[in-house]
C-alpha cells in the first residue's frame, strides 16, 4: 500500500524542507521572491545551495543539473557531479551559490532561429526560484531560464515569466481601481489535462513509424474502431491499471497532485489530470508529468504515445489548458460570484477576456501550431482550427442583454430530482458542457482546448497572459483616475462586449455549417500551422510582445524561424521514413507473397481445374502488382518532393513546399500502402496491424 501524504513531495525541495534547513532569515526571503516575484537576494544563494546539496545527498544524489526547456519540445539537462578533490586523493561534496544562480553551457546545438551564431556558442542557464528543485535519479534538478550570450531568451520558460509579470502589473492597476489594495500579486493559474496512448513494447517495435515518427503513418483500419463508444470511462484493464498506480506515486513524489485519471474515447487511450497550480509550476509538473509517462510506461514494457494523432481514424490527443486568475490572497478573479449580472468587476475581467481572445485569434491559434496538432484541430473530434468562446447559457444572456441594454432576470438555481427518493436531489451547473469549443468559460476558469497532447504548453499560456494583460491596460487607463469608476466600467464592458460579440459561439463547432457562419463574422480559419505562423511577425503582434517586454521582435522573429524548420524537419522524417518503410519492407513482403499466390496459380492451372479455382490467385496477384507499381512510383516521387522542399530558399517556403508538395505525395502513399495491406496475408505484412496496435491489452 501507498502512503500518499508521506511520499507526497518526497522528492522535492520545497516549503516544509526549506523551513526545517534554512535560517529563518533565508528562508523568509527565498519564500518572498517565491509568493510573490520578489527580486532574489543573491547573498542568500550560498546557504540555500548548500542546504540543497546537504538534502539531495542525504536523499542519495550524487549530481546536479540545471534543467530548462529550450526551443524544442523536450527538456534539456546536463548533470555534473558535486564532487570537488581535497587533499590526500579525496573528494567532499560540494555546491556553491554560483553554481545554483548560474550555469554555463554550449548553446549551438540548441535552435536559436538565427539569434546566435555557431561560433558565439556560449549560452547560460539561470535559476528560477519560483518552481522547485527535485531529485530524479540520483541528480538534483534545479529549474533554470536559458538565454544567450547577448541575453536573447533561447527558451520557453524566460517569455512565460515575464508574460506572468506583466499580467499580475496590469491586473493589479485594476483591482486597485475597484478598491482592493491588500493584493500584492494576481498570479495565472494552469490545470492541464494530459491525454495519451499506450502501446505494447512488442507490437511498437514492429511499428518504425511510430519510433521515427511518434504515429503511424500507414495502416487499414481495424474492424473494430471507437465505434460503439465502449472506451470512454471504460473499465481500466490490469495492466494499465498498474502503470497508473505507478505513474501517480512516482508523480506524488514529485508533489504533482496527479488527481484524475480514466480511459479516453479511442481504445488504449486516456487521460490524466493533476490539480492546478501556478502556470510557471504547471508547465513544469506538465514536462514531468510527460517524462513520468514515458519512463514507467518502459518498466511495464509498454510505451506511451504522446503524439497528436498516433492512428488514422481515432480520436487524437490533446492537452486541455484550464487557466485562471487569482490573487496572491487567495480570490479567484473568474468567478462569477452569486448574481454576475451585477458584479461589474467580474464582467470587467471577462470582458477583457473575450476581447483579447478575438484580438488575438491568430496568436492562440499559432500557439497550438505543430504538424502533429494539424492532423487533430478541424478533425472529427478536436476543436476546429477557429477560434470561438463558449461562455454557457447564463453567462451569453447576461452578455447579451448588456449589449440589448436590456434588463436580465437571473434563473433560479435548478435542483435535480432524479423521482428516486433513495437518490438526493442535487443542484445542476447553470451551463452545459460544449466540447467542441476551442475555449469554454467552465464555471470559474477558461478551458483552452486546442493545446496539442505533446507540446509544451508555455506558448498557448504566454500568448494568453500577454493578450490578457494588453487589454487589461488598456482598461486601467481609462479608469485609473476616472470619477465614477463603476460607470466608466459599464462603458467598458458595454462597449467591448458589443464589438467582441462575434467570437462567442455556443452551436457545434464541428458542424459543416461552423467555418461558413464564422467566415461571415470575420473570423480567422487558419487551417495549418504553416498559415498561422506567419502571424508571429505581423505588426500588431509584434506590438503587443514588445510593448510589454515579454520578446523582442528579434526573438519572435527567430521563434518563427524555428517553428517554420520544426515543420519543415517533421514532415521530412516523416517522408523519408515512409519511403524507407516502403522500399525495404512493404515491397519485398508484397513480393514474397506474390511468389507464393504465383506458385500456386501455376500449380493450379497445371491441372487443368475450373477457371474460378484460380480465380482468387488472379485476381490478388493483379491487384497487389499494379499496387505494388503504384507504391514503388509513388515512394519515388516522395522522395524527389522530399529533396526538392528541403532546397527552398527560407524557412518559410520551406515549409510551404512541405505543405503543398510533400503532404500530399504522403497521403497518396499511405493510400496505396493501406489498400495492399488489405488484400495481403497478414503473416507477410511487415507492419503490426491496426488491430494489433489498438486491441493489445
Ligand atoms: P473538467 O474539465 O472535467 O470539468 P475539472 O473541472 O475537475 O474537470 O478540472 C480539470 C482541470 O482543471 C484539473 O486539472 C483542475 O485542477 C483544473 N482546474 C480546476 N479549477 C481550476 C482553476 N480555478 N484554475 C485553473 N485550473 C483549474
Ligand atoms: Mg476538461
Amino acid at each position: 500500500m501507498v502512503n500518499v501524504s508521506e511520499i507526497f513531495g518526497s522528492m522535492v525541495f520545497n516549503d516544509a524542507i526549506m523551513r526545517q534547513r534554512l535560517p529563518r532569515e533565508v528562508y523568509k526571503s527565498l519564500t518572498n521572491t517565491i509568493a510573490i516575484g520578489k527580486p532574489i537576494d543573491v547573498s542568500i544563494a550560498n546557504v540555500v545551495a548548500n542546504a540543497m546539496k546537504d538534502w539531495a545527498v542525504e536523499m542519495g544524489a550524487t549530481h546536479y543539473t540545471h534543467w530548462f526547456q529550450p526551443l524544442t519540445s523536450v527538456t534539456a539537462e546536463k548533470h555534473d557531479s558535486f564532487i570537488s578533490p581535497i587533499p590526500g586523493d579525496k573528494v567532499v561534496m560540494d555546491f556553491s551559490g554560483k553554481e545554483l544562480i548560474k550555469g554555463e553551457s554550449d548553446a549551438s546545438s540548441f535552435p536559436s532561429g538565427g539569434l546566435r551564431e555557431t561560433c558565439n556558442a556560449r549560452g547560460y542557464t539561470a535559476w528560477d526560484p519560483s518552481s522547485y528543485a527535485f531529485i530524479k535519479d540520483g541528480t538534483l534538478y534545479i529549474p533554470t531560464v536559458f538565454c544567450s550570450y547577448t541575453g536573447e531568451a533561447l527558451d520557453t520558460k524566460t517569455p512565460l515569466l515575464r508574460s506572468m509579470e506583466a499580467l499580475s502589473e496590469q491586473a493589479l492597476r485594476l483591482l486597485r481601481v475597484f478598491g482592493d489594495n491588500a493584493s500584492e500579486r494576481v498570479i495565472t493559474s494552469v490545470g492541464a489535462e494530459q491525454e495519451y496512448f499506450l502501446v505494447d513494447k512488442e507490437v511498437y517495435n514492429r511499428r518504425p513509424d511510430l519510433k521515427y515518427a511518434g504515429r503511424t503513418l500507414f495502416g487499414a483500419p481495424a474492424p473494430k474502431c471507437q465505434e460503439l463508444e465502449d472506451h470512454y470511462y471504460g473499465p481500466i484493464k490490469t495492466r494499465v491499471a498498474e502503470f497508473m498506480a505507478e505513474l501517480d506515486s512516482e508523480l506524488w513524489k514529485l508533489g504533482i497532485a496527479s488527481k484524475t485519471k480514466h480511459n479516453e474515447v479511442a481504445p488504449t487511450q486516456h487521460e490524466l489530470a493533476p490539480i492546478y497550480a501556478n502556470t510557471n509550476v504547471a508547465v513544469d509538473q506538465n514536462l514531468l508529468i510527460m517524462d513520468t509517462m514515458r519512463r514507467v510506461a518502459e518498466k511495464h514494457s509498454m510505451v506511451a504515445l504522446l503524439h497528436e494523432k498516433p492512428y488514422a481514424g481515432l480520436n487524437g490527443s490533446g492537452k486541455h489548458n484550464n487557466w485562471s486568475l487569482g490573487t496572491d490572497t487567495g480570490k479567484n478573479l473568474l468567478s462569477p460570484g452569486k448574481s454576475p449580472a451585477t458584479n461589474s468587476q467580474f464582467l470587467l475581467f471577462l470582458s477583457a477576456i473575450i476581447t483579447a481572445v478575438d484580438d488575438y485569434q491568430d496568436l492562440l491559434r499559432m500557439s497550438c501550431a505543430t504538424a502533429a496538432n494539424d492532423h487533430r484541430l478541424g478533425a472529427d473530434e478536436a476543436p476546429p482550427a477557429i477560434i470561438s468562446i463558449f461562455l454557457g447559457q447564463e453567462l451569453e444572456e447576461i452578455v447579451d442583454s448588456i449589449i440589448g441594454d436590456s434588463p436580465y432576470t437571473a434563473k433560479a438555481k435548478n435542483t435535480m430530482n432524479l423521482g428516486v427518493p433513495l437518490v438526493p436531489t442535487f443542484r445542476y451547473d447553470s451551463t452545459d458542457r460544449n466540447r467542441t469549443s476551442p475555449f469554454a468559460f467552465t464555471g470559474n476558469k477558461f478551458e483552452f482546448r486546442m493545446v496539442g497532447s505533446s507540446q509544451n504548453i508555455a506558448l498557448p499560456n504566454i500568448v494568453l497572459n500577454t493578450a490578457v494583460a494588453k487589454v487589461f491596460r488598456d482598461y486601467a487607463d481609462r479608469l485609473e483616475g476616472c470619477s465614477d469608476v463603476e460607470l466608466e466600467a459599464k462603458k467598458i464592458i458595454k462597449e467591448n462586449l458589443g464589438s467582441h460579440r462575434r467570437i462567442i459561439f455556443s452551436g457545434n463547432g464541428y458542424s459543416k455549417d461552423w467555418p461558413i457562419e464564422a467566415e461571415k463574422r470575420g473570423l480567422l480559419n487558419l487551417k495549418t500551422s504553416v498559415d498561422a505562423y506567419a502571424c508571429l511577425t505581423e505588426e500588431k503582434n509584434i506590438d503587443l510582445f514588445t510593448s510589454f517586454s515579454v520578446m523582442s521582435a528579434h526573438e519572435l522573429f527567430a521563434r518563427q524561424m524555428i517553428m517554420y524548420e520544426t515543420y519543415s524537419n517533421t514532415l521530412s522524417i516523416e517522408a523519408k521514413t515512409m519511403v524507407d518503410i516502403s522500399l525495404s519492407q512493404i515491397l519485398p513482403a508484397i513480393e514474397k507473397y506474390l511468389s507464393v499466390l504465383c506458385k500456386n496459380a501455376k500449380m493450379k492451372s497445371d491441372m487443368m481445374l475450373d477457371k474460378n479455382a484460380i480465380k482468387f490467385e488472379r485476381d490478388v496477384i493483379e491487384k497487389l502488382s499494379l499496387l505494388s507499381y503504384s507504391i514503388f512510383d509513388t515512394a519515388n516521387e516522395l522522395e524527389a518532393a522530399n529533396t526538392r522542399a528541403n532546397q527552398a530558399d527560407s524557412a518559410a517556403d520551406e515549409a510551404n513546399s512541405y505543405k503543398e508538395t510533400v503532404a500530399p505525395l504522403m497521403s497518396v502513399l499511405r493510400d496505396v500502402v493501406d489498400e495492399a495491406e488489405k488484400i495481403t496475408a497478414r503473416e507477410f505484412w511487415p507492419l503490426a496491424s491496426y488491430g494489433d496496435l489498438t486491441y493489445w491489452a
